[in-house]
């Protein structure tokens, strides 16, 4: 970052130095206005520091000449006076001048320059891929030259169907449209269109551009679903702050969002197993059941429970009993795909949710997936199962609760049948 600093009282420009060069790559100094502005004319200055009172002009003078020069539009400045705040204050900003400080605050000088660094180190590494959609071919060279050093890519389109198209395809982490387009789409129905057509695309931030000043037009922007909106001619510096802010925040919620779906993973699957958890269970099944009446088709349920599972750890030990449980959950798991479930319900006993097959046919697939967990032999240990299954009645529409009672009931039989079994259990209802 390159500072510029006009200031004519040494005592000041030093104390002032010392401030800038914690955040400065250069600091320049000049005492007269005339000197500034030939630094500023010969090396790109990122912040200028000016004093109310230069040895050869007023502060003021200074900053409304440079705003009328190439970047001077854009650039921060800062004006430093020890006159009272509210008498420079007015006559200061309305020349041009960014924010005022006082020379007996220097600690808000200090304040101001660290939020700027931060800001400054934030944008520098932003990064993103942008659709920009401009049908003014110099105006999105301009654009693509101005960001050429950054992290930022742009694709660019004249027209919103073939934006339209793309983003169909492709995620992008921002939008930047003007209003008017070539093509028969404008930049409003684009916007509306990104907005409906998925969630992904609903989070990417919007930054409409348009020559249009007229202020329902622009909340209309708004309204469609753009985030943020700039005037034409585009100032490249504004578009730029807009945009990281944008991609910022973008950022920030994508973090928000992954770190969502990890605790979600975290809080509905079994540490040990990796198998979907009780939780996880109390959270679908009874949506999957009702959807099973609702589209006619048959559910089953199978609970397993292991035979004597406890005589394993007291035998092998603990470590043997979890290797033992972590073998089980792999056979189900290769087992049982698509759309059926398997849940490690507690300790030794598992659920599988079976949509689309009726109780005949779980029947059968309990039946082999018996054998198949008593030719499992984990660590080399013969073990068995007692399962028991049952299906949702067709002529009354019964939740989980009856479902799991059945199926437990089922399993309570196959083990007071000599377990290593399978039992089929109608739901009790009253008609
Ligand atoms: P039954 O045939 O009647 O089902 O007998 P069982 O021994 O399998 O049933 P019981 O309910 O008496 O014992 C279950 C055992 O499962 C006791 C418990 O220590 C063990 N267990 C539960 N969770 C774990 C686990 O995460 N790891 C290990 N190694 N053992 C577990
Ligand atoms: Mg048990
Ligand atoms: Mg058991």
């Amino acid at each position: 970052m390159n500072i510029l600093i006009a200031e004519p009282s040494n005592i000041f420009q030093r104390a002032l130095e010392r401030i800038f060069r914690v955040y400065a790559t250069n600091v320049f100094m000049a005492t007269s206005g005339t000197e500034a502005m030939d630094i500023y004319n010969t090396v790109r200055i990122d912040l200028i520091c000016v004093s109310f009172y230069l040895s050869d002009m007023d502060g003021i003078e200074f900053v409304s000449d440079v705003r009328k020069l190439k970047f001077g539009e854009t650039i921060p400045i800062l004006m430093i006076t020890s006159k009272k705040i509210q008498e420079a204050t007015v006559k200061s900003l309305s020349s041009g001048a960014t924010e005022i400080f006082r020379k007996n605050d220097l600690g808000e000088i200090e304040k101001f320059l660290k939020i700027f660094a931060e800001h400054a180190r934030q944008q520098a590494q932003v990064e993103g891929n942008i659709l920009l959609i401009d049908k003014d071919q110099k105006q999105a060279s301009d654009i693509r030259a101005f960001f050429k050093d950054t992290h930022l890519k742009f694709i660019h389109f004249t027209t919103a169907e073939e934006a339209a198209e793309i983003t169909r395809a492709a995620e992008f982490d921002l939008v930047i449209t003007d209003v008017v387009l070539d093509g028969s789409m404008t930049g409003f129905a684009l916007i509306r269109e990104i907005r409906e057509i998925n969630e992904t695309m609903y989070r990417v931030p919007i930054l409409a551009i348009s020559a249009i000043s007229n202020v329902s037009q622009k909340i209309g922007l708004l309204r469609a679903g753009a985030n943020d909106y700039i005037q034409k001619p585009v100032l490249l510096e504004e578009l730029s702050v807009r945009m990281k802010n944008l991609l910022l925040n973008k950022k920030l919620f994508d973090t928000v969002e992954l770190q969502k779906g990890l605790l979600e993973k975290m809080a509905s699957s079994d540490q040990l197993t990796g198998l979907y958890n009780r939780h996880y269970l109390s959270g679908i099944v009874d949506k999957a059941i009702q959807e099973s009446y609702r589209y006619k088709y048959p559910f089953s349920v199978f609970f397993v429970d292991l035979d004597h599972f406890k005589k394993v750890n007291d035998t092998y030990g603990h470590p043997t009993g979890d290797a033992v449980l972590k073998a089980v959950a792999k056979l189900l798991l290769q087992t049982f795909r698509g759309s059926d479930t398997p849940i490690r319900f507690g300790g030794e006993e598992f659920i599988i949710l079976l949509p689309h097959c009726d109780g005949e046919n779980a029947v059968m697939r309990a039946h082999t997936l018996l054998a198949q967990i008593r030719a499992l032999r984990p660590a080399s240990i013969p073990i068995s199962a007692s399962i028991g299954v049952t299906q949702t009645p067709q002529t009354i529409q019964v939740g989980s609760e009856e479902l799991f009672a059945a199926a437990d009931r089922a399993v309570y039989t196959a083990k007071s049948n000599g377990r290593n079994c399978v039992v089929f259990n109608e739901v009790n209802f009253r008609p």
